[in-house]
């Protein structure tokens, strides 16, 4: 299948690399031409312009920072819907809110474009490896077109029902996740602090109640786990910026629909906190050091 792929960073390469592989004709856009210049050396065509793009495309697929970048790329002047043939499918797979995902899938089905929001859990590596969770918002019958195609870069497609629910899926999911971290954290801290061995309170937890994906899967505290970011000084995983930004679509979509997420405002905070310091760019897990006295890493 001719597929047009727009946005060629940390996840967007590996899975563009992924279609490649599986024998689709790639065409691939970037505003970072060493971005494109990558993908195009295993096999992709670079396209200079938007247009270029779907000009050579049956198939439109982005993946992009957060919603202005989409908004930028679907409804910009020169963007994706002022180009695209009436027939093409458009697939975002964006981490964006989910208002905004709905708006764009409108405008492009009002001229014949059927859109889905797709968005991946499953980070870099997941991306790599082929093996993305995709949360899809989509009718059934667009979500069983493009299924195929997400199968080459995914190992679980789920339809989350229509438009903008992949987004909901996923906003929610990491909603969880960051309070999840958060309480982990400070709960290691204090055993830490009260003179418990970390290694035995991780244990003791995840044989109880307080059992978590945060706490037995991706444990914040240094030792307790191997081949976690806190084995690594917190380097690579999943970037507390990133982290930062989905909470804050989750936190303006319950402000539009008038929904508390208490928790989730507080998280938002220690987030922010812990970015404005200087580590964004860490592991979102490295969130513990705000916690500990020695600021250990
Ligand atoms: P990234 O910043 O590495 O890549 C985004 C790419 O989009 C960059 O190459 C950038 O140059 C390009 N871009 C930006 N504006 C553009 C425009 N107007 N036209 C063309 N290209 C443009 O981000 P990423 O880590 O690949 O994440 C992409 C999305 O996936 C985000 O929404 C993120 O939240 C989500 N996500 C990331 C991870 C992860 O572990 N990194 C995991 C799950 C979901």
């Amino acid at each position: 299948m001719k597929i047009g792929f727009v946005g060629l960073g940390n996840m967007g390469a590996p899975m563009a690399r992924n279609l490649l592989k599986a024998g689709h004709d790639l065409v691939v856009h970037d505003v970072v031409r060493t971005n494109v210049d990558a993908v195009a050396a295993a096999g992709a065509r670079p396209a200079a312009t938007l247009r270029d793009l779907v000009a050579h495309a049956e198939f439109v697929l982005t993946m992009l920072p957060s919603s202005p970048h989409v908004r930028t790329v679907y409804l910009g002047e020169d963007g994706v819907l002022a180009a695209v043939r009436p027939g093409v499918v458009l697939v975002d797979s964006s981490t964006i809110d989910p208002h905004t995902a709905r708006e764009v899938a409108s405008r492009a089905a009002a001229q014949g474009n059927p859109m889905a929001d797709a968005p991946v859990s499953g980070g870099t590596n997941g991306a790599a490896a082929g093996t993305l969770t995709f949360m899809v918002g989509a009718a059934e019958a667009l979500y069983e077109r493009i299924r195929p195609v997400l199968a080459t870069m995914g190992k679980t497609i789920v339809r989350c029902g229509d438009s903008g629910t992949g987004q909901v899926a996923k906003i929610c999911n990491n909603l969880v996740l960051a309070i999840s971290m958060i309480g982990v954290a400070e709960a290691m801290s204090l055993g830490d602090a009260l003179g418990i061995d970390p290694k035995v309170l991780a244990s003791i937890v995840n044989t109880s109640s307080g059992r978590c994906w945060s706490s037995d899967t991706y444990n914040p505290f240094p030792g307790v786990m191997d081949n976690v970011p806190a084995a690594r000084g917190y380097c690579g995983g999943f970037g507390a910026d990133l982290m930062l930004k989905d909470l804050g679509l989750a936190t303006d979509a319950a402000k539009q629909s008038r929904q508390p997420v208490v928790l989730g405002a507080a998280a938002e905070q220690l987030y922010r906190l812990f970015s404005a310091q200087g580590h964004g760019g860490l592991d979102f897990s490295a969130i513990i050091q705000l916690y500990r006295k020695d600021g250990a890493s």
